[in-house]
């Protein structure tokens, strides 16, 4: 069911890595007042890691964002089994009966319930259903990162970005209220009506996160860009702006195939979602704040560019958002830069670089590294050296090594990551290896700082 959704040339992911990636099965039951959500959730997880695993770790980020997840009945290959919960219950562990050796896999089953909440108040309203617009972002136990940090799970702070995943398969099947529209990852492989309910039946993957959203306000404007449709989901009331969206990001998704490499989906989703965030993206799906649907301006194209660009950088290849979100956040910055260059020419290129030295002069130009975890910067501080300082460094590497060999390392650094987690040391070495040269000393000035 995957193949559908990805372009012919990605198709063969599907043998490369479908062994060992984990599959979800997700059958879950949306409520009338779209606030809660209840089912069941199936996981083949397999071993990939190099030593015996003793546990799984998952997160339940509906704790951490204003709303509740409640697991039941957790079982492993059917045997009953009984989780351990920290991190304000964000956090679940399940224990094994014997370690999981390398290259074997378990069936981790479990019912779960959410409740969505309905006041914006955690993460950007990231998680909540606001004026008949229900935002789903990652509702489901999602399994963590096993890294060098081992089970990487945390707190994160109330901004920026919450999750670090692997690219995995999702099969999900909703069952929701007849009269609204389901927007999701992935495609739609199934989908039915029956009395007053709709149940649809989505295939996601390779994907870090599924996200869903539902709302009976929204109408359907799609346009097609090479092997992709787009799809925009937006309230009638701002039809026109939905159809400049679906512009923005086809001129987007134009200028990042060929400067990164192919989009790898047949589509993709613009949902306007009442968060307080300018954008959020997801595997698959780009939301864009309905506020900026409705104000337009400079910032709704750039909005726009820039979570289409995090397609590339955070959904295909992926980092650990929490730790060193200038992976994706500046990358992401330097590459709606050079949308602007691409589709504005000469004047969109200088005015988005002076949209740039704005964000860091909010900092007053502080030479505070770009590279650092979220939780290091002030709210203030992350804007302006992540999303400001952090493309301009991308900028002096471009200086340093030529544009042409920036250009062509930015597509090896997606070729190479291509569904996996890229880091910071791997940026460096791809890039010493395009240029020949060693970048420390640029590194250590933008990036790690002058501290070792
Ligand atoms: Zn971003």
């Amino acid at each position: 069911p995957f193949a559908a959704g990805l372009i012919p040339a990605e198709r063969a992911t599907l043998d490369r890595i479908l062994p060992g990636a984990s599959v979800y099965h997700l059958d879950i039951t949306l409520s009338d007042d779209l606030t809660h959500l209840s089912g069941r959730e199936e996981v083949r997880y397999t071993n990939r890691e190099d030593a015996p695993l003793p546990e799984v770790v998952f997160r339940l980020f509906p704790n951490l964002l204003g709303g509740k997840a409640t697991v039941t009945n957790l079982t492993v290959n059917r045997q009953p089994a009984e989780p351990a919960f920290r991190l304000q219950e964000s956090e679940m562990i399940v224990p094994l009966a014997s370690p999981l050796a390398v290259g074997e896999s378990v069936v981790i089953g479990m019912d779960f319930a959410v409740d969505v909440p309905t006041t914006a108040g955690s993460n950007y309203a990231s998680f909540a259903t606001l004026d008949g617009i229900a935002a789903l972002a990652h509702f489901y136990p999602l399994i963590a990162v096993f890294d060098d940090e081992g089970w990487n799970a945390e707190i994160p702070p109330t901004y920026g970005d919450v999750v670090y995943a692997d690219s995995s398969f999702y099969r999900v099947r909703v069952a929701a209220p007849a009269e609204v529209v389901l927007v999701a990852s992935g495609v739609e492989a199934e989908s039915r009506r029956e009395g007053g309910t709709q149940t649809v039946t989505y295939a996601a993957g390779p994907v870090r996160d599924f996200y869903l959203a539902a709302s009976p306000r929204y109408t359907r404007h799609s346009q097609t860009v090479g092997q992709t449709t787009l799809h925009s989901y937006a309230p009638d009331s701002v039809a026109a702006s939905a159809e400049q969206a679906l512009d923005y990001a086809a001129d987007a998704l134009r200028t990042f195939d060929a400067r990164f490499g192919d989009y790898p989906f047949t589509e993709l989703d613009l949902i306007a979602t009442p968060t307080l965030a300018g954008g959020i993206e997801y595997p698959g799906v780009v939301v864009v704040a309905l506020a900026l649907y409705e104000r337009r301006g400079d910032f709704f194209e750039t909005a726009t560019a820039h979570e289409v660009a995090h397609q590339w950088f955070y959904s295909v290849v992926g980092n650990d958002q929490v730790d060193d979100p200038w992976l994706d956040e500046s990358l992401v910055q330097y590459a709606t830069w050079l949308y602007y260059r691409d589709v504005h020419g000469a004047t969109g290129d200088a005015g988005f670089r002076r949209v740039l030295e704005g964000y860091w002069n909010r900092a007053q130009h502080a030479d505070t590294p770009i590279g650092l975890p979220v939780a290091a910067y002030t709210e203030e501080e992350y804007g302006a050296i992540v999303y400001g300082r952090g493309p301009l460094f991308f900028d002096a590497l471009a200086q340093t090594i030529g544009q042409e060999a920036m250009d062509a390392l930015l597509r090896d650094y997606y070729r190479t990551y291509q569904w996996d987690i890229a880091t910071p040391e791997g940026l460096q070495q791809l890039a010493e290896a395009h240029c020949d040269c060693d970048l420390s000393p640029l590194f250590r000035e933008w990036v790690f700082g002058e501290g070792e």
